[in-house]
């Protein structure tokens, strides 16, 4: 078993973040909890986890010598990325020289930080059923893929994004351009590489947080949580509830699904498995190999959450994947573009019955940026996911300038 030793001392358990928005901040407070010594990367100051965290630096993770040095200078004993726009080339070579223990794996990062490499892997290497797909680099290619074969309606995404940036849904050739000119602006680091995929038309689609922990014999193994429903909107998610319910046969294959593709990626730590459903039929979406955002709700429904099981599994400790209760999350979006905002209706939002809270406290607010999120339980999904929207739909985000 493990040993964690005292924060701030020459035994301390150091993890550093790289990312530190509200699921770092959250796998931080876990870490703490257990006694560990955290340190938080993001890329700018006064992120949600440097807020919380033992030591704050601002750096752009993406730039491999500025990567390089924060770890050589800090020397944690785990990093722990929780964005996808990271270095991870370096990653792999601090690993693979032994300075660090990257979770899951460095090439888990790898794999997973644009859509391309897991998406090849789940379906080139591993056989996983996945909607149709192509990567393009032109609007001529795009027209070519989607006439060869994907057909309409069909979805392009650049191939380095997420929360729904530059992702559109083409119904017929007359779409194509614009949807083409939105993946281009909206990219994270415009490649200039989409990929295009066809529609599913499924019944809904889950989050199945899958986690690899140690067992007493000190041997990796995969635990489930219940199915997280989630709801998206343009691309993001808006609400999330636990447990889905599901098909049975339809859950067996998710399970074998996500357990194949976790297993592949290794290491320890937990794992946001997205699938989309309709009947019987599983299609692998993709994966996080880390908290994923539809799983606030855990915060609520679960004993343990996945940024508990997040801590405990990287430190090799055991992990319960148990519900609590039916649960739901409901987003909290600015709403503003401002710095400096206030958060009205705290009160009214929390007067709600088994409702929590979290607001993150970004220091600049957009009108589609998440600042918070209300959680909820009860004895139904249904029931939790109306409390929880009542108590998000309370809060008013406002500039401070215009009280
Ligand atoms: P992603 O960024 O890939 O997670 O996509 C965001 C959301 O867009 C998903 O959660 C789905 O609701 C929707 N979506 C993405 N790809 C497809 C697809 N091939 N068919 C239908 N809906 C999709």
């Amino acid at each position: 078993m493990p040993i964690i030793g005292t924060p701030l001392s020459p035994s301390a358990t150091r993890v550093m973040l790289l990312g530190s928005g509200e699921l770092g901040k959250e796998v931080m407070i876990a870490l703490q909890r257990l006694g560990v010594e955290t340190i938080a990367v993001d890329r700018y100051d006064h992120a949600p986890g440097h807020q919380v965290a033992h030591h704050a630096h601002t750096i752009d993770m993406s730039d491999p010598e500025q990567l390089r040095a924060l770890i050589e200078s800090e020397r944690p004993d785990i990093v722990v990325p929780e964005i996808e726009a990271i270095a991870t080339a370096t990653l792999e070579s601090l690993e693979a020289q032994g300075l660090v223990r990257v979770i899951p794996t460095a090439r888990a990062a790898r794999l997973t930080m644009d859509r391309e490499g897991i998406r090849r892997l789940a379906a080139e290497t591993l056989g996983v059923p996945t909607s149709p797909y192509c990567f393009c680099e032109s609007p001529d290619a795009l027209r070519s893929a989607i006439d060869d074969g994907i057909g309409y309606p069909c979805i392009i995404k650049p191939v380095m994004s997420s929360s729904g940036k530059g992702q559109s849904k083409l119904n017929g050739p007359e779409d194509l351009q614009q949807a083409w000119d939105y993946a281009m602006a909206g990219g994270r680091v415009s490649h200039g590489r989409v990929i295009v995929e066809g529609f599913v038309d499924f019944d809904y689609e889950i989050t199945l947080l899958t986690v690899r922990a140690l067992d007493a014999d000190g041997n990796a193994q995969t635990h489930f949580c219940e199915p997280i429903g989630h709801a998206q909107v343009a691309g993001d998610y808006v609400e999330s509830w636990q447990p889905q319910a599901m098909n049975p046969e339809a859950l067996r294959k998710a399970q074998h699904i996500a357990q194949a593709v976790t297993q592949d990626l290794g290491g320890l730590g937990v794992f946001g498995v997205e699938f989309f459903i309709r009947g019987e039929e599983v299609w692998f979406s993709e994966v996080s190999p880390r908290p994923h955002d539809t799983g606030l709700v855990t915060m609520i429904s679960q004993w343990q959450s996945e940024f508990e099981l997040h801590a405990r599994a990287i430190l090799g400790l055991p992990v319960s994947t148990a519900l609590r209760a039916a649960g739901a999350s409901a987003v909290i979006y600015g709403g503003v573009d401002a710095k400096d905002v206030v958060f009205e209706g705290v009160g009214d939002a929390l007067g709600v019955p088994q409702t929590e809270l979290r607001l993150f406290g970004k220091p600049e607010s957009y009108v589609r940026r998440r600042m918070g999120v209300a959680l909820a339980y009860d004895d139904t999904v249904d029931a939790a996911r109306a409390r929880a929207q009542r108590a998000a739909s309370s809060i008013k985000i406002k500039p401070a300038a215009s009280l």
